[in-house]
């Protein structure tokens, strides 16, 4: 399953040097949050979830490079992707909230993930965002 999702990113050619920089970090992201998965230290499951939204943030500019959305003021880069999700790759949209949701708490709430949580953010709903994100890019 992740060489699926790998070769779908990989699979995604196109003239835009900025897209192409943002999938190569988000398969990057991609990878390291998969090699996370099955090690055992709270840091390790942290920083799983926070690199799975981080390989996510990727494919949306990615998304972004391709759908230009206006960012209005005030606005933060994080609700602007939701919103380019939302948008231009809807079917996305679900999982990449709660990956989202799960990063912000472990980035500042400190929040200790069990292993199975980690496991279905990063075994179930990341590749669903990915997979929706991917192939919603031309
Ligand atoms: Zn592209």
């Amino acid at each position: 399953m992740p060489h699926t999702v790998k070769s779908q990113l990989l699979g995604h050619r196109c003239g835009h040097s900025q897209c192409r920089a943002h999938i190569l970090q988000a398969e990057r992201n991609y990878t390291f949050a998969r090699s996370l998965i099955s090690r055992h230290s709270l840091a390790e499951r942290q920083w799983a979830i926070i690199v799975a939204f981080y390989c996510l943030v990727h494919l949306a500019e990615s998304l972004l490079v391709h759908f230009p959305l206006p960012r209005p003021r005030g606005m933060s880069h994080h609700d602007h992707r939701a919103s380019a999700i939302l948008k231009s790759a809807n079917n996305a949209y679900v999982a990449w909230d709660r990956i989202r949701k799960d990063c912000d708490d472990c980035r500042y709430r400190m929040w200790k993930p069990r292993t199975s949580r980690v496991q279905a953010r990063v075994l179930n709903d990341l590749e669903q965002a990915v997979k929706g994100i991917v192939a919603s890019l031309p």
